[in-house]
């Protein structure tokens, strides 16, 4: 297979809190069309890291470079529309509305101004709505309100608003808290899909799930890459095994 080009860089990224190296010098690099994993005890700085990416957090130290790019002192607006998506743990829909209309919205609100202005001009884009709606398993749900939603299907319908932006990066936290053994396994269904077609760094803490859907796991511990391989390199590293006792 041919070296796939980089697309986010991270370099010596630190940022600390009141003194504490939350991310200390994470060296962290991700190539075009990778599902790559990042896991880690709690507190090993995994949730601030996604933040420094997709600028929410201000890094102290370092540099973070998208598509070859400095980004890291970009606003958080700007960011996302350079090609940059985030899914947060709270969900973002709309209760009152459809799944339909959340995806109509969704479809119309893309950070690419120009991409927007096209849209409007042609109107909604059903196809690319019903196409969202099959892809994260909510075909048989566009005219149900979205706050009726179990909670596996609101994080899909969640994911399905950051597809319809089309993110060359989609960042996500802990996408499969909360949900049951079967939303979870759809889930990973869901990423296998997605793979290739998107390059994504998913948070997880589920070991079997990454084990499902990861090439390759990172893992963080104290701000730092400890371990990077596949899920059962990392699993077998005894670094690894100490770090998680440990926390
Ligand atoms: P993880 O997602 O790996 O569990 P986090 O990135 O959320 O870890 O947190 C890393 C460390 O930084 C933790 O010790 C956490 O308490 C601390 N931290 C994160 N965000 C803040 C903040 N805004 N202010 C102070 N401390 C923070
Ligand atoms: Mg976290």
């Amino acid at each position: 297979t041919p070296a796939r080009e980089q697309l986010l860089g991270l370099k010596a990224v630190t940022v600390s809190f009141s003194g504490f190296l939350a991310v200390d010098q994470l060296d962290f690099e991700v190539a075009s069309g990778e599902l790559r994993c990042l896991i880690g005890p709690n507190g090993a700085g995994k949730s601030t890291t996604l933040d420094l990416i997709c600028g929410k957090s201000r890094i102290i130290a370092g540099e973070i470079a998208f598509r070859g790019k400095p980004v890291h002192a970009l606003k958080e607006f700007h960011i996302a529309r350079a090609g940059i998506g985030r899914k947060f743990q709270v969900p973002s829909v709309f209760r009152e509305l459809t799944v339909r209309e959340n995806l109509e919205i969704g479809c119309s609100r893309d950070p690419g101004v120009l991409r927007n202005l096209f849209r409007f001009s042609g109107g909604l884009d059903t196809e690319r709505v019903e196409r969202l709606a099959l892809l994260v398993g909510l075909e048989d749900h566009l005219d149900i309100q979205a706050g009726q939603l179990s909670h596996g299907q609101t994080q899909w319908l969640e994911i399905a608003l950051i597809l319809a932006q089309d993110p060359a990066l989609i960042l996500m936290d802990e996408p499969t808290a909360g949900m049951t053994a079967h939303e979870t396994n759809m889930t990973a269904k869901l990423f296998n899909q997605l793979r290739g077609k998107h390059t994504l760094i998913v948070v997880e803490h589920d070991m079997g799930f990454v084990r499902d859907i990861a090439e390759t796991v990172s893992v963080m511990h104290q701000g730092k890459l400890l371990a990077q391989g596949t899920a059962d390199e990392v699993s077998d590293d005894a670094r690894v095994r100490e770090a998680y006792l440990g926390s």
